[in-house]
């Protein structure tokens, strides 16, 4: 690697898929990683996840991080096990989102590492977990809550703002000062119409932007959300079927129940029984509860008036035996349980038990990449492989956006609220929706970009022209 007076990025993960993010920001003899997130979906992106790390993890000074989903975050524990023990900043909603999924993502792995052991079916033998709970845990040790609009000096010459994403409970854009550059990371970037949290905030001066792209050629459908669901439920809840809800356990269960509220609310559903069947999940239901009651500025004025769900008859499943108590239970009802694709977790034991009855409903609510059972179920396919054999799926599968992302257009009018960057990258998106979002920046705000190829090193040019080199 050669030295350059310019800060310089690399891409090592997120670029070209929409998992694993992982900046590297070398300057002035500074290392910052802008998150640290864990491949997911496709067997060689989770391999990936075993690669050497590129980088010597004990020369990093210090991981700032978006938000505490796990494509943004859930590498960590991996890396404090490879020998990182340097500072974690992030806002405090993000620290305790953190301190959920980060445990809660190690016991999966060696659940699912167990799971593949006793029943043979893993490649591996033994199926060894990426990284344990335990691992997970001491890795919180490394956190440090930063506040929103305040600027930190997280390494040498490297300052870093937080600003708000909308995105998730504690979502947030990071403007990096570094060597007399401003790069400006959009994390994941939220929806104007989130129902629950206040949209993104602009952008203000920039050098460089490097932008997501999960919807980059996309404009989202807003297909009339509560019709869709309420239809789905009262159809359930007249033959007696269970709709199954795989949900990410942050946020989107947050929204899927303030949907099902309104509409027990207005009357328009009946009042069913609902099991939010996802430890994690219900832990960060206590962080949205807490944080409504504490008036969290993240949340929408409307939003702090009133107790969150008020209206909905939940149970929190907290014990794996109330967990399978659910398999024999005689619907109606509704489960609403992560992971939100289908990739693992209690849900996978839903769809199991559930899918091959033809009363029953699987409401897909968000994102499904390409090679999770949620795309394949999303594809209309009547077979899913899930615990090592085939599964016939007779349940109807009805798919509605309830995106925690902003979309092609919203994406557009965040940059747009930029001052003059020089360089837009476009990352954290499959290759043509990054491709898409890339070349409708250079028409409409006549933007020099760039979709980054994984491990590519990108010198950050100066403010507002000096392009690319
Ligand atoms: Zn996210």
């Amino acid at each position: 690697m050669y030295a350059s007076p310019d800060p310089v990025l690399t891409l090592l993960g997120g670029a070209r898929t929409v998992t694993g993010s992982k900046t590297l920001l070398e300057a002035g003899g500074s290392k910052v990683l802008v998150d640290c997130g864990l491949f997911q979906g496709r067997k060689h992106l989770r391999f990936a996840n075993w690669a050497p790390f590129p980088v010597d993890p004990t020369s990093i000074d210090a991981v700032v991080l978006t938000h505490a989903h796990i494509d943004h975050c859930g590498y960590l524990p991996r890396l404090y096990t490879l020998g990182y023990r340097g500072p974690v900043y992030a806002t405090p909603g993000t620290c305790d989102l953190a301190a959920i999924v980060l445990p809660d993502s190690g016991h999966l792995q060696e659940e699912e590492a167990e799971y593949a052991n006793r029943k043979g079916y893993s490649k591996h033998q033994p199926a060894m977990p990426l990284y344990t709970e335990d691992d997970a845990r001491r890795s919180l040790e490394l956190f440090e809550p930063v506040p929103f609009g305040a600027p930190r000096t997280v390494a040498p010459g490297v300052e870093v703002t937080w600003s708000r994403a909308g995105h998730i409970l504690g979502a947030a854009s990071l403007h990096v000062d570094a060597a007399d550059r401003r790069i400006v990371f959009s994390g994941d970037l939220g929806r104007p119409s989130h129902p629950l949290l206040l949209p993104p905030d602009p952008i203000g001066r920039a050098d460089v932007v490097v932008i997501e792209s999960t919807y980059g050629d996309r404009e989202h459908v807003d297909a009339d959300a509560d019709a869709v669901i309420g239809a789905l439920v009262a159809d359930a809840a007249s033959c007696g079927g269970v709709v199954v809800v795989p949900a990410f356990a942050v946020d989107r269960t947050e929204v899927v129940l303030w949907h099902l509220d309104r509409l027990v609310e207005r009357g328009e559903v009946p009042d069913l029984p609902i099991f939010v069947d996802s430890p994690m999940a219900s832990r960060a239901l206590a962080r949205y509860r807490h944080e409504r009651r504490r008036g969290s500025p993240e949340f929408r004025p409307e939003v702090l008036d009133r107790e969150l769900f008020a209206s909905l008859d939940i149970t929190e499943t907290r014990t794996t035996e109330q967990s399978i108590e659910l398999n024999t239970r005689i619907g109606p009802f509704v489960i609403v349980s992560a992971s939100g694709m289908a990739t693992g977790g209690r849900v996978l034991h839903h769809l199991a038990n559930r899918v091959g009855d033809s009363r029953n409903k699987v409401l897909l609510v968000g994102f499904q990449a390409p090679g999770t059972r949620g795309d394949q179920l999303r594809q209309g396919k009547r077979e899913i492989r899930m615990f090592g054999r085939e599964h016939r799926v007779a349940a109807d599968v009805v798919s509605v956006e309830l995106s925690s992302h902003a979309d092609r257009s919203e994406l557009l009018d965040w940059l747009a609220t930029a001052d003059g960057p020089g360089l837009v990258l476009v990352n954290h998106g499959e290759e043509d929706a990054a491709e898409s979002l890339a070349g409708e920046v250079r028409r409409r705000l006549d933007v020099p970009t760039k979709v980054p190829t994984p491990g590519q090193r990108i010198v950050v040019p100066a403010h507002a022209g000096s392009g690319q080199r």
